[in-house]
């Protein structure tokens, strides 16, 4: 009653943009984490790997694990890092953790001597977004502590931005400035082949001085610009796309209330399709009231609360409307279209989560749409 498509064509094309955004100096990490942000993990892994990217980069090791276990071999960071504790395994596994603690370092180190290794790691540090990562006024004291490991190779060293989807570029160019700064201390510790990667899509878009060694691109890769503010130079399309269709069609007469609470009352006769999908599908309470929809390429607001399994949506000015017609919750329909930007400002989020949670709530059905138009 639900479908949640997966367009791998459309994030092959995006990947291809992006290396043609970068240039063929720029190496390309492409940020598959959170289950490749609801598209897939394997799926997408398969497909960009396919295009040519350089680096992945997942949230946790069971996450690098997964890609290590179906054969795929590009080099993966684990951008959270990792408990002293999976070090072994990590190692194992090929998988270049981020570090910013003296335990990840000796934990790394151990299992890399122990099994006659050499680990990569990529140093972390925060300059500027106040999250994850080493402060600056730690970093002498932590190179001292690498610099003295033989079986641990720093293979970068990274940082994130907070506000790289502003128009006001100032913090950005402050946190880039520091960046650039570390780094130098970096390599003057002897460091050299450490590559430097700070930038997000929003940074790669807008910021083309910190693309630096490496850059980091998740959510452009799954066709959404990354700045509210600023419209995206680099052509994408849509990944992800959400269809359901009319499970009752009728007519409630004036002043009836629709949906739990009672938060819409009709003021005429008024025509409704009910959609079997709801917040358990991903499709967020937040949409109540709020949310549009896509029938015959028309719009159609959500009447009421969204409830767990259920949607109710007002059809009175659409023609010809029947059971058993496509109603599209995100994606294209004609002419229309509803994007996950939109979707996320019906539900005061952002589309990272809209993907999130769609994805990850519904069973994915995966088509390559730009195959399919380019073999015709
Ligand atoms: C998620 C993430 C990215 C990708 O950010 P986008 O805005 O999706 O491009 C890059 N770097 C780090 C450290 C991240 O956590």
């Amino acid at each position: 009653m639900v479908r949640l498509t997966v367009d791998l064509g459309a994030l092959a094309h995006n990947f291809r943009q992006l290396r043609q955004w970068c240039g063929p100096q720029v190496k390309i990490m492409a940020v598959i984490k959170a289950d490749a942000y609801g598209h897939g993990l394997l799926p997408a892994a398969r497909t960009l790997a396919a295009a040519g990217a350089d680096y992945f980069g997942v949230a946790t090791l069971s996450e690098g694990l997964e890609l290590r276990r179906v054969g795929l071999t590009t080099p993966t960071v684990l951008m959270l890092g990792l408990l002293p504790a999976e070090a072994a395994t990590a190692v194992a596994a090929d998988l270049e953790p981020v570090v910013y603690l003296p335990e990840q370092v000796q934990a790394l180190a151990a299992a890399a001597q122990a099994q006659g290794k050499t680990a990569k790691a990529h140093l972390k540090v925060d300059t500027g977004m106040g999250r994850l990562g080493l402060m600056p006024a730690d970093l002498d004291q932590f190179l001292d502590l690498l610099v003295g490991q033989s079986h641990l190779e720093l293979a970068g060293i990274s940082s994130h931005f907070a506000v790289a989807d502003w128009a006001d570029r100032a913090h950005t160019l402050e946190q880039l400035a520091i960046f650039q700064a570390l780094r130098r201390r970096v390599r003057d510790r002897g460091f050299s082949a450490a590559a430097s990667h700070i930038a997000n899509s929003a940074a790669i878009m807008y910021t083309r001085e910190a693309h630096l060694d490496l850059v980091r691109a998740g959510i452009m890769l799954y066709g959404s610009p990354p700045s509210l503010e600023l419209p995206s130079p680099v052509p994408l399309r849509p990944v992800m796309s959400y269809q359901t269709l009319v499970a009752q069609l009728k007519n409630l007469p004036a002043g009836m209330g629709i949906s739990y609470g009672r938060t819409h009352i009709t003021r005429k006769p008024t025509l409704v399709a009910v959609l079997p999908v709801g917040y358990s599908n991903g499709y967020s309470r937040l949409l109540s009231n709020r949310g549009q929809v896509l029938i015959r390429g028309r719009r159609a607001p959500i009447r009421g609360r969204v409830c767990m399994n259920l949607t109710v949506v007002e059809v009175s000015d659409i023609r010809g409307v029947n059971v058993g017609d496509r109603v599209t919750l995100l994606g294209r329909d004609g002419d229309d279209c509803i994007t996950a930007d939109e979707l996320a400002a019906w539900a005061n989020t952002i589309s990272y989560e809209v993907y999130c949670l769609l994805g990850n709530s519904n069973l994915r059905h995966y088509v390559e749409m730009d195959h399919h138009e380019t073999e015709r």
